[in-house]
């Protein structure tokens, strides 16, 4: 047989996308399956009309960097919402989703055998982008602070990643953590990758852009998407934000594997930026708001998380339970009907975790959920983990999130 790349073979299958997958085969076959292995947040949102879109033009090729007026929007919106100053010409692109972003971004970086820092836990494509440019990601123990992550810095390294608010746990990086980040990639001449997909999913506080100190994006690569804040995932429009340099190589990349983001879906958005916003926003904060209450619930069941308030996720520990995380999450789906994530996915240092995502369904039905886990922990306890129904919750940074 004709050989293929052994470099591919070896790049890991999505994790997220590995569960969701069960959970779509066993609710095609019938089963109540409650999901909250999605990596999205569903929203009511209306279908504006398409008839009065530019026409021809919605049928052809459009901007390789994309459509002016959506780069104008979101330059915009990047200014008055998170204080960075965007030129939409030179310093933003549109891309099909953030995930290919991301992914240009790192090839624009990294030369083979270059390292990219990639803290844990960490968002599953981040360790095979680099490993699909021939780089190597360099994992860092959800244990290690931020303070502490120049320590992984080599000579061969080109970047860190940085994900705020995080996928898997909702931790965003305080200020002065990102100050310490910008002051190692100063020191160092490399980049922050910062991945800012779920920038509006908070709740009481200012989002902190990486992009605030740095306003030149000398360093910085801003990676966002529409998946997540406007609710349309499947649309696959995302944006790179940084300086005009390395945009230009960014742009060469995409010109020869995407052309363009669809011209339809672009027009579209550009229309009704302001209409979407006005209705995903307050539904935004309803999701932030019943995260938090679902925060107590566990508190009040005893299961533990990983430190965060942001997005719709939490990463909570199952290190009470002998399985290992993918073995716990396939009992769970089997025995439970509930499908959620493997830590093992967001790195080696995370198997003593599973991802709880809490944005396509009820309260009601996470709150059984959440109960049929904290039943399968109770199941399979390691000789020696005591019950923690009374133990005050671990919800945090002491449960040893950077
Ligand atoms: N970054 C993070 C942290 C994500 O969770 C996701 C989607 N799950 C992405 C990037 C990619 O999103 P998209 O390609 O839909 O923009």
């Amino acid at each position: 047989m004709a050989r293929h790349a052994k470099y591919v073979e070896d790049v890991a299958t999505a994790m997220s996308i590995k569960f969701n997958a069960y959970a779509n085969e066993m609710k095609a076959a019938g089963e109540d399956v409650t999901v909250l292995s999605a990596g999205e947040a569903f929203f009511d949102i209306p279908l504006f009309p398409f008839d009065t879109l530019p026409f021809p033009a919605l049928y052809h090729y459009s901007n390789s960097r994309g459509l002016p007026g959506l780069r104008q929007k979101l330059a915009a919106y990047y200014g008055e919402h998170y204080g960075v100053p965007v030129d939409p010409a030179n310093e933003l692109i549109i891309t099909t989703g953030s995930k290919i972003g991301l992914h240009m971004s790192f090839m624009a970086l990294l030369e083979p055998g270059d390292e990219v820092v990639v803290p844990e836990p960490a968002w599953v494509s981040y360790s095979e982008h680099a490993r699909l440019c021939h780089a190597n990601p360099v994992m860092v123990p959800h244990h290690v602070p931020v303070a502490e992550l120049g320590e992984w810095i080599t000579p061969r390294t080109r970047a860190i990643v940085v994900c705020s608010p995080q996928n898997p746990t909702g931790r965003v990086y305080t200020r002065d953590e990102l100050l310490h980040l910008h002051a190692l990639a100063k020191a160092n001449d490399l980049y922050l990758v910062a991945d800012e997909a779920y920038s509006d999913f908070l709740a009481g506080q200012a989002y902190v852009s990486c992009g605030v100190d740095d306003p030149e994006k000398e360093h910085t690569i801003i990676c966002n998407t529409m998946s997540k804040n406007y609710g349309m995932s499947g649309w696959r429009i995302g944006y790179v934000i940084s300086n005009a340099r390395v945009l230009e190589q960014i742009l060469k990349i995409s010109q020869h594997l995407l052309t363009c983001s669809p011209t339809i879906l672009e027009q579209y958005l550009e229309r009704h930026f302001d209409d979407i916003l006005a209705i995903t926003k307050p539904q935004i904060l309803e999701v932030v708001k019943k995260r938090a209450a679902l925060a107590e619930y566990m508190d009040e069941l005893g299961l533990r998380y990983m430190e965060g308030s942001a997005a719709f996720y939490f990463f909570v520990s199952i290190e009470d339970s002998a399985l290992g995380s993918e073995e716990f999450c396939k009992r769970v789906l089997t025995e439970k009907k509930v499908a959620i994530v493997p830590g093992i996915g967001y790195g080696r240092s995370c198997d003593g975790f599973v991802r709880v995502g809490v944005g396509t369904e009820s309260a009601e039905r996470i709150r059984a959920a959440l109960r049929a886990i904290k039943e399968v922990i109770d199941a399979t306890r390691r000789p020696g983990a005591e019950p923690s129904a009374a133990e005050p919750a671990l919800s945090g940074a002491s449960a040893a999130s950077v």
